[in-house]
């Protein structure tokens, strides 16, 4: 078992609310002043403070409660669900929500009305927090799940365009959002006294509900707990970019609804008072642009975004010298592409000038941080996702239950224990059971190494996930919606890799359901995109078969009836070397 040789942390009972927002003080917010600017938006410029923030938060959870319409879903302990690309709308509903006492259930802000209708079921949420581009997704959502338009509507509170409660810039709401209720019309209505307390055995709440498709099988809810929370965020305290506290900016691309953006930019830059310049989603040439305009000190990145600061010409045409750290994160990250990045980056600055490209490991289940390699020692040790964390422990296992421990420097799979891991899978026993053996280890399903000086690298993935672009893409998700269609008679979901794009692509092998659908090349050729296509129209765009369909005679499957998802990754292997 190893543990972690960085000092320990404190492990608390309270609310992740009262951590980040508690004053110690007059004028103190969370341990620094109320003043130092919390959110910006990048767009507009417009931004609060602490203070604000905190205010905003409690005006929120009140006015959640107090309104007739959504008071009967925002008792203590309901769950609300957020559906929102990044906006300045988000923390103050986030710690809105939780400062009332909820439960946030986060959603890929890319999800259709099936994909959304499936996670607002699970998660037991019936308020929905919405951006106004999502209404129609939502009412579509409502539709599907057979309620009357009215019904719906009487569920949603949309996070809009005017900005006025944050000293920002009015916005007339969508024609089709008149009649809705707004988070302006609930931050009016006054505001508590105090945050709903999380006390004691009441940490162990749950606070948190992201989805993840874990080891295997379709997207859970994963339990993130006040505990858990607390206590990654005073690990990350000690583990964040030398920054000066309270002055350097981070910037916001990450989305906040995946656990890196919700844990790392949304709590844990509050925590450190790191002022936050919000992006609403990812674009290469807006994204160096605010570098410049905003002089980002820090970010959270994957490392499709380094693909970006290595290629596009967008990055000569900006002054990106104040950009001195980056985290990065969520998937597998190559050195050769964190070479590439600092090489061009520090080519445009003064010698001595320093670009720190860092990496992190960790999980939905796990809160996520369980690894980072330190930022001192980040350029000697490139490709590793560095040490354990605090407060941790772990092992690299070398059989399925866990008897057999790896050699030392040999690869195993990593299982983690420590106040960071998940409750559990909401009401799933059965994956739950699964995932955390009867002591309390997590089975992360990756596999990796430990070299003698402790930094650990992520050397394979024992569990069927693919990610795209750091995105949950679940191959059983896929395989489900593949059976469906007529002229597929079965069907497997892989992740090929793409290195110009830092990412795995899911690919389908495809059994057509009659020879004839493929008997010529061309035909071969047209089935495959008609696949494609379909697929498309009924995913979220980050589970496209970009990857392409291949036809293939039969499924490699176990006796027991198990996909051999390995054979298929290495037909892929054997296809890509043929070219
Ligand atoms: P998620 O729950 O969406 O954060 O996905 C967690 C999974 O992402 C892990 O189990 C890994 O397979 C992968 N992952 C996260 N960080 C890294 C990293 N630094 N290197 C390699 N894989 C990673």
């Amino acid at each position: 078992v190893y543990t972690s040789t960085l000092p320990e942390v404190p492990i608390l009972t309270t609310s992740i609310f009262t951590r980040l927002f508690a004053s110690r003080g007059p004028g103190d917010v969370g341990g620094f002043p109320g003043s130092v600017t919390a959110f910006i938006d990048a767009a507009s410029g417009a931004s609060i403070t602490r203070t604000q923030l905190k205010h905003l938060a409690l005006s929120f959870a009140h006015g959640l409660r107090d309104h007739p319409a959504t008071g009967p879903f925002a008792k203590r302990g309901a769950t609300v669900l957020i559906y929102s690309p990044n906006s300045l709308a988000w923390p103050v509903v986030l710690h809105g929500g939780v400062a009332g006492g909820l439960r946030c259930a986060l959603a890929n802000s890319a999800y259709n009305a099936r994909e959304l209708a499936y996670q607002y079921t699970d998660s037991t949420a019936k308020l929905v927090l919405t951006a106004e581009e999502g209404l129609p997704v939502v009412r579509a959502m409502f539709a599907e799940l057979g309620l009357s338009k009215a019904e719906g509507d009487r569920r949603i509170v949309v996070l809009g365009n005017d900005l006025r409660w944050a000293g920002g810039p009015a916005a007339a709401p969508a024609p089709d959002a008149a009649g809705l209720l707004t988070l302006a019309d609930l931050l009016v209505r006054g505001t508590l006294d105090r945050e709903e307390m999380f006390e004691g055995q009441d940490a162990h709440e749950t606070v948190f509900l992201c989805y993840s498709s874990g080891t295997t099988g379709k997207p859970k809810g994963v339990e993130t707990t006040h505990q858990n929370m607390t206590t990654v965020v005073d690990i990350c305290e000690n583990t964040g970019p030398p920054m000066e506290k309270g002055v350097d900016r981070m910037i916001a691309i990450l989305p906040f609804y995946h656990i890196f953006g919700v844990s790392n930019i949304l709590t844990f830059g509050i925590a450190v008072a790191c002022p936050t310049v919000i992006m609403t989603r990812f674009e290469p040439v807006q994204f160096c642009a605010n570098i410049a305009k905003y002089k980002i000190v820090f970010g959270f990145i994957v490392p499709p975004i380094l693909v970006v600061l290595a290629r596009h010409p967008a990055v000569d045409s900006y002054d990106l010298s104040s950009l001195q750290y980056m985290l990065s994160g969520a998937a597998p990250l190559g050195p050769e592409l964190v070479r590439m990045v600092q090489k061009r980056l520090l080519s445009k600055r003064k010698p001595g000038s320093q670009c720190i490209i860092t990496q992190g490991y960790g999980l939905t289940e796990t809160s996520p941080s369980t690894h980072m390699l330190m930022w001192d020692i980040a350029d000697r040790n490139v490709g590793s996702v560095g040490e354990l964390l605090p407060t941790l422990l772990a092992r690299l296992v070398d059989d399925d239950d866990g008897k057999v421990d790896a050699r030392e420097g040999k690869p195993g799979e990593l299982w983690i224990k420590g106040k960071t891991v998940m409750k559990g899978y909401l009401n799933n026993v059965a994956a739950t059971k699964n995932a955390i053996t009867p002591d309390g280890w997590f089975r992360t399903g990756d596999v990796a190494i430990r070299d003698n000086k402790g930094q650990f690298y992520i050397v394979d993935r024992r569990k069927e996930l693919i990610k795209y672009k750091g995105f949950q893409v679940p191959p059983a998700e896929l395989e489900a919606l593949l059976l469906t269609h007529p002229d597929v008679a079965d069907a497997a979901v892989i992740g090929v890799d793409s290195v110009a794009e830092a990412t795995e692509l899911p690919r389908a092998y495809v059994v057509p359901a009659r020879a004839d659908l493929v008997k010529t090349p061309k035909a071969k050729a047209a089935f495959e995109q008609a696949i494609i296509t379909w697929v498309a129209g009924k995913v979220a765009n980050h589970k496209r078969l970009r990857g392409g369909v291949k036809v293939i005679d039969v499924v490699p499957k176990s006796a027991a009836g198990k996909i051999l998802r390995r054979e298929l990754r290495d037909l892929a292997k054997e296809e890509a070397a043929r070219g």
